[in-house]
């Protein structure tokens, strides 16, 4: 390639706003489970639908995280579906609807549940089944543990020992049922922590979570965000607008632990590539507190919360509308565990 050709790619890339995709997490797909989790077949086929109406690219997690590997441009409106915890609904109700608009999408399972079939779960014919017909099956660790932190008395050695055998039994399992064995773990409950995101590139796996955004060519491979699709989410307006997000070229995130072990509220400090949005139309929050983030200097912001995040899980988000992509905003969103 000729220098100046170069030139032009670099000044094009910094200009557009980069191309992202979207991950959206299913649970139930029933009218008689907790709604919280749940869309109705109504709602679900009215999803795929709109997606259908209005030119997403359904397109598997499996060609998303070989785009991302190999730094490829991700597809213009991509779209990938994933469910979590393999509900028995899944097979009998989702995957016929799912089918009919021939669109591949993931089930991350948890195999020790199924083994002990701990609730409606799919049994392992039905999982089978599925990955005949395509569905691609990954890790949601073998218990569904919480997984982001040693458990009360136990060591950090003993936790990390204990995670690598979940994470590892569980891949195993699947391969053993199904033949599949793409290393994609699932965090359960979206929770995980540094030194787990370390563990899971140490073995080879991806890591995805729970905490909403969208995914561009540079998201972390260890905590691939989803945005939920269930309860109050499922609404067509509100996912609407989940799906026209990009994703921030974040350059450092200076560290940054979900675990919250010292500070509460925590500090989130992002460096980024500021080029497609302007800096004084960033907007966080604290669930739906209004904190002010502050620039510290022309790509790096800082934002806390005027009050501690209260127990549990909890999340900043912080969005900007796009510039150069109309309708379209920035999103980011950071979790935090606080279990002291
Ligand atoms: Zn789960």
């Amino acid at each position: 390639m000729k220098i100046t050709t170069l030139f032009s790619v670099v000044m094009l890339s910094l200009l557009l706003p980069a191309q992202a995709a979207v991950m959206l997490i299913y649970h139930h797909v029933a009218s008689d489970t907790p709604r919280v989790s749940s869309v109705t077949a109504d709602e679900l086929r009215g999803h795929l639908q709109y997606f259908k109406d209005h030119n997403f690219q359904v397109i598997g997690l499996d060609v998303l995280i070989r785009q991302l590997q190999q730094g490829e441009a991700i597809a213009d409106n991509a779209l990938v579906i994933s469910f979590d915890d393999s509900y028995e609904n899944n097979f009998s109700t989702a995957h016929p609807i799912l089918q009919e608009f021939g669109y591949p999408y993931t089930i991350f399972i948890s195999p020790g549940s199924i083994d002990k079939r701990d609730g409606p779960l799919l049994s392992w014919a039905q999982v089978k089944q599925m990955s005949d017909d395509g569905v691609l099956v990954a890790n949601h660790a073998m218990w569904h543990e919480h997984m982001a932190k040693p458990d009360a008395g136990e060591s950090a050695q003993q936790w990390r020992e204990r995670m690598k055998q979940s994470i590892l039994q569980a891949e195993d399992a699947i391969e053993r049922h199904t033949g599949q064995r793409h290393q994609w773990l699932a965090y359960p409950y979206g929770e995980y922590s540094r030194e787990l995101e370390q563990l899971v590139s140490e073995l080879g796996f991806i890591g995805i979570g729970q905490q909403s955004g969208a995914i561009g060519n540079h998201t972390v491979l260890t905590r691939i965000p989803r945005f939920p699709a269930a309860g109050q989410y499922a609404n067509l307006k509100d996912l609407a607008q989940k799906l026209k997000t990009l994703a921030f070229h974040i350059t450092d995130d200076h560290k940054v632990d979900p675990v919250i072990s010292t500070a509460n509220p925590p500090t989130l400090t992002l460096s980024m590539q500021v080029a497609d949005f302007h800096p004084a139309q960033l907007q966080c929050f604290a669930g739906s507190e209004v904190i002010k983030p502050q620039w510290l200097n022309d790509s790096t912001f800082s934002v806390t919360a005027t009050k501690p995040v209260p127990r549990g899980r909890s999340r900043y988000n912080c969005t900007a509308p796009s510039v150069s992509k109309k309708g379209y905003y920035y999103w980011y969103s950071q979790p935090w565990l606080n279990q002291p």
